[in-house]
């Protein structure tokens, strides 16, 4: 055995190891191989565990093999016995929720009921087309609007205004109908068709195709996108036409 241990490699051909990357001549495979040759009816020799483990030093060393030689064995113990236990009885270390987490939890479930009772319901689809997601904040969050604004538009989104339409709803009003006698008097006909409107609805479309903006678009659909060119003109039409929501 000591024989093997001073042997030098012969200046032949170099051998090489397959698991060496970088290619270079390996001692260690030297040795074996001459080994191999100088007596191929014996068993392979063993190196003694020194010998070994500078044989596999770079065939199975990793960054886990390497650091994980340095663990304790009390550490590896441990968490063998953790392993086991978890592994027979499930979770059984809960750990405490601080106080911002179970606040989170309690309003990610609200908001989920909150989404499934609205998508579900009966009641409320106008606004729901427009607003389909529940949601804390109001639709004019961040947004630069006067509080006169944000009223008539809120009232026209929750279809919950004055015009005989909704009103009629309620029993409060005797009819539908515009006095135009061509519609139902809702914001849709005195925006975009409504004859007693013409002078004031000139304007609008003019300003709109200032904008760049197409006219007779449905009011339902310029609140669902919140497009606030078409909003601000259709502000200025019901101001012009006096009309009180
Ligand atoms: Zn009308």
């Amino acid at each position: 055995m000591r024989t093997v241990k001073h042997f030098s490699p012969p200046q032949g051909p170099k051998i090489f190891c397959s698991a060496n990357k970088s290619q270079q001549p390996c001692r260690q495979h030297a040795k074996r191989e001459f080994r191999s040759v100088i007596s191929p009816s014996e068993p392979q020799i063993s190196l003694g565990g020194r010998g070994k483990k500078k044989i596999r030093h770079h065939q199975k060393r990793t960054r886990g093999d390497r650091w994980g030689k340095f663990k304790p064995a009390k550490e590896k113990g441990r968490k063998n016995s953790l392993a086991k236990v978890g592994a027979t009885e499930g979770d059984t270390y809960p750990r405490e929720i601080v106080f911002n987490e179970f606040y989170f939890l309690v309003r990610g479930n609200s908001l989920v009921n909150w989404q499934r009772k609205w998508d579900e319901d009966e009641d409320g689809r106008w606004l729901h087309s427009i607003i389909p997601k529940v949601s804390l904040k109001p639709w004019f969050n961040r947004l630069d609007l006067s509080r006169d604004f944000i009223r008539i538009f809120s009232r026209l989104m929750s279809n919950h205004c004055s015009l005989d339409a909704v009103l009629y709803r309620f029993d409060i009003a005797g009819s539908n109908l515009c006095s135009c006698g061509q519609g139902y008097h809702d914001i849709e006909h005195i925006v975009w068709s409504c004859e007693v409107h013409l002078v004031a609805r000139t304007n609008l479309i003019d300003s709109l195709r200032a904008r760049g903006k197409p006219p007779n678009v449905p009011v339902r659909d310029v609140l669902a996108v919140l497009d606030l060119d078409y909003m601000l003109e259709i502000y200025l039409f019901l101001k012009a036409i006096d009309l009180r929501l």
